[in-house]
């Protein structure tokens, strides 16, 4: 079975077609700047990589164009499209109404386009998405898979606000949760490198890349996650701020008379590290700078970690026993010296880090001591492939069967 995974944001469209029974990814690529002028559109295949400037002004005209570069003589690895069996897309907020992944009808995007106001930026561009592909490929299976679904099992304790009921009641205000593929995947992974059925697992899962969320899983569930109402929340991000006093853009509001769409910008794009450093949101930007002795990049990486580390404190004590804790994405998959940050000084909780593993990781590894009660796992995520076994499984009749595990579990 070939399936197309498709993420469509606001000015971009990324991809990548899967064939199932060959077990291989074909083609991945993305299309950058649509709408805008320089569109252009990186493609790979297993042996080459192409760029190319394109005309797109909107979603429709991207994926037509991911079609071409899909079924190009040149580029293509298929040679029609009627070979793309089905397309799963990767849907930011499913709220309280899809807590799985679904096969994609009328009732199901007009729940998601319901959803448009909890995610202004993220659900009508992925609906645009949604409806390019039906007017294009009318008559193929289509599947949308939320980042919101896998914090779905949450207890009310965990997601409920203290704040006005009739909030929650009326605008749906509550903690969702973000990242979800990501956190299945990595929590997944870890329980089969530990050779152990999910279900008796404790994991809190890092997702540290631009955007930063933590996680704490039992038996492969969600329980609590830092991300809240939106992805705004939690842990300290590259331009996001992260848990503040809510007091403070009130405050602001007065004092500057700022609009709630400045705020909005200003917590979402213009804090985090890149507040904290006054430059940079690249945290290898940061690492460099730190080590030349910049008092505010070192500021960041120590908040940044300081935030992790309270956050993994706080799931440590509503886990009751802890297996492991993943780094995983941009930051956790790739730097040593963050990962060595956030362990240093929880070694009292167990949780000792093998400094030479740590810096030593190719792929998925382990990197903590071989006695450290609490195992340090570093695994690259992949939020594409659990769209696709999704796709595959709802598509085989075999996704709602209590037994079904991932391929990747094994
Ligand atoms: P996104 O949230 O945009 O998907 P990614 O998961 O791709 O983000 O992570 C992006 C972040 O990963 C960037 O801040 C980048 O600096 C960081 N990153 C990538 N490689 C490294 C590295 N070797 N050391 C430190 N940070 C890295």
């Amino acid at each position: 079975m070939k399936i197309l995974a498709l993420n469509c944001g606001s000015s971009s469209v990324k991809y990548q077609l899967y064939d199932t029974s060959a077990n291989k990814l074909l083609a991945k690529g993305g299309l950058e700047r649509i709408g805008f002028v320089g569109t252009f559109i990186n493609h790979q295949t297993t042996h080459q990589k192409h760029r190319l400037e394109c005309d797109c002004s909107n979603h429709k005209d991207a994926v037509n164009m991911v079609f071409k570069f899909l079924t190009d003589e040149e580029f293509g690895v298929i040679k029609e499209l009627s070979e793309i069996d089905a397309v799963g897309h990767r849907i930011v907020h499913g709220g309280e109404l899809f807590s799985k992944s679904v096969l994609i009808d009328d009732n199901v995007i007009k729940g998601i386009d319901s959803l448009s106001s909890l995610a202004p930026l993220h659900n009508p561009p992925n609906l645009q998405g949604i409806l390019a592909m039906k007017s294009l490929l009318p008559e193929v299976a289509q599947v949308a898979v939320f980042d919101t679904a896998f914090h779905q099992t949450m207890p009310e304790t965990a997601y409920m606000y203290a704040i006005p009921l009739k909030w929650y009641e009326k605008y749906g205000v509550r903690k969702y949760g973000f990242h979800g593929t990501s956190h299945l995947y990595v929590t997944r992974r870890a329980a089969a490198m530990l050779k152990k059925d999910i279900k008796d697992t404790n994991f809190i899962s890092l997702h540290i890349g631009n955007g930063v969320s933590v996680t704490a899983c039992k038996g492969g569930k969600s329980i609590d996650t830092s991300m809240g109402f939106t992805p705004l929340d939690g842990a300290i991000m590259g331009t996001r701020c992260g848990s503040i006093d809510p007091a403070v853009p009130l405050f602001m509001i007065d004092k500057e008379g700022f609009s709630s769409e400045e705020v909005n910008t200003i917590l979402n794009k213009r804090s985090g590290v890149l507040a904290v450093t006054g430059r940079y949101t690249d945290r290898r930007d940061i690492a460099r700078v730190a080590s030349e002795g910049d008092k505010f990049c070192q500021l960041a990486q120590n908040m940044e970690a300081y935030k992790l580390k309270k956050l993994i404190g706080e799931y440590y004590a509503i886990l009751g026993r802890l297996d492991g804790i993943i780094f995983t994405a941009g930051v956790g998959e790739n730097s040593a010296d963050a990962r060595k940050l956030v362990c240093d000084g929880l070694e009292h909780f167990g949780i000792l880090l093998d400094d030479e593993k740590n810096n030593n990781t190719s792929g998925e590894t382990i990197i903590s001591k071989d006695s450290s009660p609490v195992k340090i796992f570093m695994i690259p995520t992949n939020e594409e492939i659990v769209i696709i076994e999704d796709v595959s499984a709802i598509l085989n009749g075999t996704y709602d069967n209590e037994d079904f595990t991932y391929s990747f579990e094994k």
